[in-house]
């Protein structure tokens, strides 16, 4: 049988989704995983001198970060992008709620969360915490690492129709229940996280904190052919784009964009609909003229597609019911939804033919409408032909998401075969 189990590419896919509860620790991993493999880490604020044949990187505020290996003249950068934030539950600034005997923290909901699926969840919390260091800000990531509340469900006895289409008030029925509260105890959730940090809750100056499911992911499945873990969209991508960047050490002209706040619409500093990946590339194209360069380039927006489900085929257009482990999917939208347009394709598709790979599409229901992703938003900053691509999965924004086992693979292969840049 061809079990996947221990694939050593799966072995480290897994941990990094594990130990990357939030954006922030998504982009530490990575910069970590960047550093080890000789990638420079530069700063933003200080002026740079880059060698050809150097790979180096930049994060900015925290959350997104744009790698690259420098070339001498590029013609074109080839640019694989993705998202390091997740839909899920954030801790509010003040959060403690002390009701009915229990202590509560208050959430608020950030991106569209598929809400069912995270009640009767083992949640832990994890952020960045931004402590004060004499008029400045330093950040430093904290992460509970063990399961600290639970948003439980109301038994079907109180709730007869629970399973006849349940609503979901997020401001009621959200705070976490994380302890039981004497009459006349106090909790301040400040201590709580300096004690996490080792340090003065006076140090603590303000926080970003994510409730997040403790469940590690693993693969499953009778033969041991999907991937279940939180986060899967996109961390594999965030992933997948890394590795093509790092296992490719001749891949001079490529870049990767890991952008933030992709899930609340973009508009922000380290946002696709920001000034991050532009001023980046003004920066990083050296030795040409920047206009011919820009049109010359390739955007590869990935970002996972929708598997058909087999309990709701008809939920997909009846030609484009993408399959897992089926290989990558090519996503287009006629209302440019997905930046996709028949020139990046006809390159795709060869680019697929080369490296031996098959691709699926998927085009959404009319009566539907359409997600979106960094793609439309980065081809109409840039001015750059893009791509939008996929790995297909279950439950998009559940708390736990499916993918296939084999298509991360897949999708590297694709990556690996355009940073060759022998098509365009
Ligand atoms: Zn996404």
């Amino acid at each position: 049988m061809d079990l996947n189990y221990g694939s050593p590419f799966i072995d480290r896919l897994t941990k990094f989704l594990d130990r990357s509860p939030t954006p922030w620790h998504a982009v530490a991993n990575t910069a970590e995983h960047l550093e080890r493999s000789g990638f420079i880490r530069l700063d933003e604020r200080a002026a740079w001198s880059l060698e050809a044949s150097a790979a180096y990187f930049v994060v900015r505020s925290d959350g997104a970060l744009v790698a690259w290996r420098q070339p001498v003249d590029v013609a074109g950068w080839t640019i694989f992008g993705a998202h390091t934030d997740s839909p899920n539950l954030r801790v509010r600034p003040d959060p403690v709620v002390k009701k009915h005997g229990y202590f509560q923290l208050g959430l608020e909901v950030y991106g569209g969360v598929l809400l069912s699926t995270w009640f009767d969840r083992d949640l832990s919390l994890a952020g960045r915490v931004a402590i004060a260091n004499e008029g400045a800000v330093l950040t430093e990531l904290v992460d509970f690492e063990r399961p600290v509340g639970m948003i439980p469900n109301l038994a079907i006895h109180l709730d007869r129709d629970a399973n006849k289409g349940r609503k979901i008030n997020p401001q009621d029925e959200l705070p976490l229940v994380i302890s039981r509260a004497e009459e006349d105890a106090e909790m301040d959730f400040s201590e709580t996280i300096a004690r996490e940090l080792g340090r003065s809750a006076a140090e603590i100056s303000a926080f970003e904190i994510c409730a997040y499911p403790i469940e590690e992911s693993q693969v499953i499945g009778l033969e041991g052919e999907f991937l279940a873990s939180a986060r899967l969209d996109n961390l594999l991508s965030c992933f997948i784009v890394s590795e093509a960047l790092i296992q490719n050490d001749a891949a001079e002209g490529t870049m990767i964009v890991l952008n933030d706040h992709e899930e609340i619409g973009s508009v922000s500093t380290g946002g696709a609909d920001g000034p991050f990946l532009e001023s980046i590339l003004r920066r990083a194209t050296i030795f040409s003229d920047f206009e011919r360069v820009r049109v010359n380039s390739l955007m590869i927006s990935i970002d996972n597609a929708h598997g058909v489900h087999p309990n709701y085929a008809s939920k997909h257009d009846e030609s484009h019911r993408p399959l897992l482990n089926e290989g990558p999917v090519v996503k287009v939208n006629a209302n440019h939804r997905y930046a996709t347009t028949a020139i990046t394709q006809g390159l795709i598709e060869q680019a697929a033919e080369r490296a031996d790979v098959s691709l699926q599409y998927f085009s959404g229901r009319a009566d539907l409408g359409c997600g979106s992703t960094i793609g439309p938003l980065t081809a109409g900053r840039l001015g750059i032909d893009t791509i939008d691509l996929g790995c297909a999965q279950f439950a998009m924004h559940s708390a736990r998401e499916t993918c296939g086992i084999k298509d991360p693979e897949l999708m590297l292969k694709l990556l690996t075969q355009l940073t060759k840049r022998d098509l365009f």
